[in-house]
């Protein structure tokens, strides 16, 4: 009995949306078409919800995912290198449908996330990508200071006051315009596998910007080839992978995963690198403080030059349109600047 009036219901609330004209069992079909039409319009608009570790990556994951993504940027202010999730981005974490690293080690967070949510879906961007061991990084820096008699003693300072300890590799692969291209080619392929229906759409948006990565990549090959073997004096040593695209080598002020102030004694140490190699251009992070960089240009009647880690954007290069590319623009255009005396 009450079965029966549940069916009389429903039919007369079926009744209510559709034309009384037509018979009561095509009412009942044709309300069920509408029904299904209704969720494969809600299934086109809903989007990959992704959340991507810091600037370079969730920039390549918008350039490839285009509207069919909606991307968050886990690290919009402070140091990408000590980022650790808040509690707030611990949820935007579990409820993501795909999380997007860099890896490479530089999240160290994500080994425990993992562990605890074995099901999270985790793209590592840089799996396709040849890592630079960190402790090459190092030695090279070594090599720099080679007639340097206290040397070992200063390679402790060092490591102390890099602050903490650095991991197997050099973590800063997005620095090149190469890896970049493996790394777009990553996402690609993980957008497809997830929505297989817009295969063609992710295709199609990496394609445009691949060839405009190679597009600059070649250009500055080109222009660095009669600089090779050149050196240029950044603030922490996050351009081993750009350096090695050109065979070039960067003079880090600061280690591998540090963004603290030198010591004096350092920059003591980069003023006599520097004369050694007759350089006179001193790179300060593009949006952050050029006190140190304008300190020891002064001590070498140097000048100062912006280059960017990409780590962390601020809003104002958002709104100004900057974004990986042009950034990656300006690095090799003023480390080539500093080349030719510019
Ligand atoms: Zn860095």
């Amino acid at each position: 009995m009450r079965k029966y009036k549940i069916v009389v219901l429903a039919l007369a609330l079926l009744l209510m949306f559709t034309a009384c004209t037509k018979p009561v069992n095509n009412e009942v079909e044709n309300a069920k078409n509408e029904e299904t039409i209704e969720k494969d319009d809600n299934k086109k608009v809903e989007k990959i919800n992704v959340v991507a570790s810091f600037y370079p990556v969730y920039d390549f994951t918008k350039k490839i995912g285009g509207d069919k993504v909606d991307v968050v940027n886990l690290t919009q202010t402070g140091s990408a290198h000590g980022y650790e999730p808040s509690i707030d981005d611990m949820k935007k974490i579990v409820d993501a449908d795909l999380v997007v690293i860099n890896g490479g080690g530089f999240e160290s967070w994500v080994d425990s996330v993992k562990s605890n949510n074995p099901k999270l879906d985790i793209v590592d961007m840089s799996k396709d990508v040849d890592l630079i061991e960190s402790d090459a990084i190092h030695a090279h820096d070594e090599h720099e200071h080679e007639d340097d008699h206290d040397h070992e003693e200063h390679e402790d300072d060092h490591d102390e006051h890099e602050g903490h300890n650095h991991g197997k590799y050099d973590p800063h692969t997005w620095l090149s315009l190469d890896n970049a291209g493996k790394m777009l080619e990553t996402i690609k392929n993980k957008l497809s596998e997830k929505d297989p229906e817009n295969k063609e759409y992710y295709q199609a948006n990496y394609d445009t910007i691949k060839e405009k990565f190679e597009a600059l990549d070649d250009k500055y090959e080109d222009w660095f080839e009669k600089h090779k073997g050149k050196s240029f004096v950044v603030p922490h040593k996050a351009f081993g992978y750009s350096a090695k695209d050109y065979d070039l080598k960067q003079i880090g002020i600061e280690g591998i995963n540090s963004d603290t102030e030198p010591t004096l004694t350092r920059i003591g140490e980069i003023v006599e690198l520097m004369k050694e190699n007759k350089l006179n251009t001193v790179f300060y992070e593009y949006g952050k403080s050029d006190k140190v960089a304008n300190t020891i240009a002064a001590e070498l009647g140097g000048n100062v030059k912006p280059i960017s880690t990409l780590e962390v954007i601020g809003q104002e290069d958002v709104d100004k349109g900057n974004d990986y590319l042009s950034l990656m623009e300006m690095n090799l255009q003023n480390i080539l600047d500093s080349f030719e005396g510019k």
